[in-house]
C-alpha cells in the first residue's frame, strides 16, 4: 500500500508564471506524475531536501529552505519560491495526518528539477511518507573511508563539479554504499584525494576527541548540515568546544568517537571504522538522539 502524500508544486520558482491556487495541489503518489522528458529524470539535473518531521512537526525547515535556494544558486537555476516550499511542506504533512494520523515520524521529501527539456520551467514536488526504522543504525554502524577523487579545495577549483549542491545526482553515492557493503560496512566517510575528511554519502561526520568536538569545513566541497549544527548546539549547551576544521583523515583512528549525523536517521554513533574499534557511549548517543528529535527549530 502506498501512504505517501504527493503534493505538485504549480509555483515552484520565484519566476514560476501566476497560478490560482495556492502554489501546489494534491495528486496521488501511487500514479506515474513526472515527464520522462524531465531533466530531473533523464540527466538528474535538479536538487532536493531531505526534511524530518516528529511528531507532526518539521525539522529545522528555515535551514532546509535555505540550502534549497543556495542548490538553486550553485546549479543556475531559478530560485525557488520559498513561501510556497513552505506551505506545501506544512500541508504535505497536515494531509498525511488527515489520513493515517499523528506519527511519531516521518519524512519530506522536497525535489525541484530544471523541468521537461526545452520549456525552461521548473518542476517541482514534495513528498511525505512514513521513515525507515532507525533504531538500528541509531545504535551504532560499521563505517569504510573511501577517496571520493577530488583535492579538499575542488568546490573552488571546479565550481561545475557542484560539490557542497545537493543535487539529485546521487548515482556516485549510492554506488559507494553498495562498496561500503561489500565491505562489511553500512556506511562510508568520503576522503578528499590529498586527505582530509569529508562527510557521508547522506551525512555529516563529528569527531569527538575528549572535550572538543569538530566537524570537517564547509568550504571543502560537502554539504553545511541541518543536522551537525543542531549537534553543535547539543555539545555547546554541555559546555564542549565545537569547531569546523580541515581534518586529516589520519585523525580519524585518534578520536574517542565519531558519529554520522544527518535528517532522518539523526546521529549515527560509529562502531568500527576500517577495522579499528571505537567504543561507542550509547547514553551519549541516546541523549545526543533525543535532543535530535525533540528540535522545534
Ligand atoms: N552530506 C550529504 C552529502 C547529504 O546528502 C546530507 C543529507 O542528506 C548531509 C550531508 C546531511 O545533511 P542534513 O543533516 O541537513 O540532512
Amino acid at each position: 500500500m502506498n501512504t505517501a502524500t504527493l503534493l505538485l508544486l504549480t509555483r515552484p520558482a520565484v519566476t514560476s508564471a501566476p497560478t490560482n491556487d495556492s502554489g501546489f495541489v494534491e495528486a496521488s503518489a501511487a500514479a506515474p506524475q513526472v515527464n520522462v522528458m524531465d531533466l530531473g529524470i533523464t540527466r538528474g539535473d535538479g536538487f532536493f531536501e531531505t526534511i524530518s518531521v516528529v511528531d507532526g512537526h518539521p525539522q529545522a525547515l528555515e535551514p532546509h529552505l535555505a540550502r534549497l535556494k543556495h542548490s538553486a544558486e550553485l546549479m543556475d537555476m531559478p530560485e525557488p519560491d520559498t513561501d510556497v516550499w513552505r506551505l506545501a511542506v506544512l500541508a504535505g504533512i497536515g494531509a498525511h495526518q488527515l489520513e493515517h494520523g499523528v506519527e511519531r515520524e516521518l519524512f519530506a521529501k522536497l525535489i525541484m528539477t530544471r523541468g521537461v527539456e526545452g520549456t525552461g520551467t521548473p518542476t517541482g514536488w514534495v513528498y511525505v511518507d512514513t521513515g525507515e526504522d532507525f533504531t538500528a543504525a541509531r545504535q551504532g554502524i560499521r563505517v569504510v573511508s573511501l577517496d571520493r577523487g577530488y583535492r579538499h579545495d575542488v568546490a573552488e577549483t571546479s565550481p561545475w563539479l557542484l560539490q557542497g549542491a545537493k543535487t539529485l545526482s546521487y548515482a556516485v553515492n549510492r554506488a559507494a554504499l553498495r562498496e561500503a557493503a561489500r565491505r562489511g560496512a553500512q556506511d562510508v566517510i568520503f576522503v578528499s584525494a590529498d586527505g582530509f575528511a569529508l562527510e557521508g554519502p547522506t551525512s555529516n561526520v563529528i569527531v569527538r576527541n575528549g572535550d572538543r568536538v569538530r566537524t570537517p569545513q564547509t568550504d571543502q566541497g560537502i554539504l553545511a548540515g541541518t543536522t551537525q549544527a543542531s549537534v553543535f548546539e547539543f555539545f555547546e549547551s554541555r559546555g564542549i568546544r565545537t569547531s569546523y576544521e580541515h581534518i586529516p583523515a589520519g585523525e580519524l583512528a585518534d578520536a574517542d568517537a565519531l558519529w554520522l549525523v544527518s535528517s532522518v536517521r539523526q546521529a549515527a554513533p560509529v562502531t568500527n571504522l576500517d577495522g579499528r574499534d571505537f567504543q561507542v557511549d550509547a547514553d551519549l548517543s541516546a541523549e545526543l538522539n533525543t535532543y535530535l528529535l525533540s528540535r522545534t527549530h
